[in-house]
């Protein structure tokens, strides 16, 4: 891009920062230099601490493929029609104009950890001091026999943000009056793990208002969920006879589909359905794999600051990491994060580093009104995250907490996106 000088008095520093090489920038500080890969709940906090709180001290990037992030968090409201997909979209442009973070909109495709530096798909190479990962998920290949990466437009995963969830939501639409939706659900760990079932929970919302003869089968290779009881009273309560939930006991696991001919087979019974969510087992983005801090699966991390078991200078945070007793959500993301950046920022400069506490809420909303949670707070051990104490809705609860419960999830919503982008 070429600047006049009008442009570039006009601009700010931060925004030259994004126009500029972070290469040069960093060299030309001489400051330390993060990288941090993905720029969701994980890494979009990581990246705001560490910019907020060193204070110019530290040169921060966020490299981030898609301009706008779409939550997956709260994409199960939008299935069932109490959002927009407008109000799960958010944007970088605050995180470099007020904080200073040189936003790359790129793919990291490359990392060398003798060099220390990441490749991006565009050729541009990043040094860094330290890199912080947080690319997400993704499938693990042939998890669920007849699905492939390639049928996820017949049969949609909706489990990274976006698109996915616009399509599984046509399909949805689209079934004819008395049809079947099926969801193929995954084996533990997994991204969210009350997901699944807030989603058959707000599936079946929308079908009873615009499809009430309408089936849900589930086939699941788990013989239990979280929040089990509560989701399954809350079908039997507003959903009756519309759930098929057929666990592992019953063949849930023996799973194949056919996304030509639109029929899934559990347990060698095959049924046409007419829309179909396929949710495979998962394992760490593939970044993380490429930067040799796996374990074939997720990035086995220090409970104290995030660290990777491979490499000190190497941190993973959210869904890619094994770290303990932390279920994989964005609340979870975001608390480890903020230990991540105070941890980064003391290494860098010297800061103060306080101990590590982590929690975490799962909110999920069963029908209008109806909402549910599961949370617990954690500490660091020598081995872990490990689990200090919890708590979880009661099956039966008067309407008013339930209302009061899903109140608070949208004040958790907006207070978790800010502290995110804002
Ligand atoms: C249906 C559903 C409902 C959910 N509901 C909740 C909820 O109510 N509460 C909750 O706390 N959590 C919820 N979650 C879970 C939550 O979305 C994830 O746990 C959280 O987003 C994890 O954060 P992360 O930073 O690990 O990954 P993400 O937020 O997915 O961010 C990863 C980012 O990395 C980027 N990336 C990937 N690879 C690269 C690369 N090579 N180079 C550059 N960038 C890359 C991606 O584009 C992405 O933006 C839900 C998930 C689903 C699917």
């Amino acid at each position: 891009m070429k600047l006049n000088r009008r442009i570039f008095m006009g601009t700010s520093a931060a925004a030259m920062a994004s126009l500029s090489s972070p290469a040069v920038l960093a060299d030309g500080h001489g400051k330390p230099r993060v990288v941090v890969i993905g720029g969701g709940a994980g890494g979009a906090t990581v990246a705001k601490y560490l910019a907020k709180d060193s204070k110019g001290e530290i040169d921060v990037t966020l490299v981030e493929p898609t301009r706008t992030y779409f939550t997956c968090f709260f994409s199960n409201l939008y299935l069932g029609g109490f959002k927009d997909i407008d109000d799960l979209g958010h944007t970088y442009g605050t995180l470099a104009a007020k904080y200073g973070i040189n936003v790359v909109h790129d793919w990291a495709v490359d990392v060398d950890r003798d060099s220390k530096t990441v490749t991006l798909a565009g050729g541009s190479k990043l040094p860094y001091d330290k890199m912080v990962l947080s690319p997400g998920i993704d499938f693990v290949d042939g998890a669920v026999e007849g699905w492939s990466v390639a049928a996820q437009n017949a049969m949609p995963h909706a489990y990274k943000g976006g698109s996915q969830t616009e399509l599984l939501k046509a399909q949805v639409m689209a079934m004819p009056e008395g049809g079947t939706f099926a969801m193929v659900a995954p084996p533990n760990p997994y991204r969210c793990p009350p997901g699944p079932y807030e989603r058959i929970s707000m599936v079946a919302h929308v079908l009873k208002a615009n499809n009430p003869t309408a089936k849900i089968i589930v086939a699941d290779p788990k013989d239990k969920f979280s929040k089990q009881a509560l989701f399954q009273e809350g079908w039997a309560n507003h959903y009756a006879g519309m759930v098929d939930w057929i666990g592992s006991d019953f063949g849930g696991g023996n799973v194949s589909v056919d996304p030509n001919a639109m029929t899934v087979t559990i347990d060698g019974e095959e049924t046409k359905v007419d829309a179909c969510n396929v949710i495979p087992a998962m394992k760490a983005g593939r970044i993380a794999e490429l930067a040799g801090v796996t374990d074939g699966n997720w990035a086995p991390v220090n409970a104290a600051d995030m660290s990777t078991k491979a490499d000190a200078d190497v941190y993973v945070l959210g869904d890619a990491s094994q770290q303990g007793d932390m279920p994989k959500s964005g609340f979870s993301a975001n608390s480890q994060a903020k230990v991540c950046a105070n941890a980064v920022r003391g290494a860098l400069t010297g800061s103060k580093v306080f101990p590590a506490k982590f929690s975490n809420t799962c909110w999920s909303l069963i029908d209008t009104d109806d909402g549910v949670k599961v949370g617990a707070t954690y500490e660091a051990t020598d081995e872990k995250i490990a689990k200090v104490d919890g708590f979880i809705s009661a099956t039966g609860e008067d309407s008013a907490t339930r209302k009061a419960t899903y109140e608070e999830s949208e004040g958790w919503y907006a207070g978790i996106t800010a502290d995110m982008f804002g």
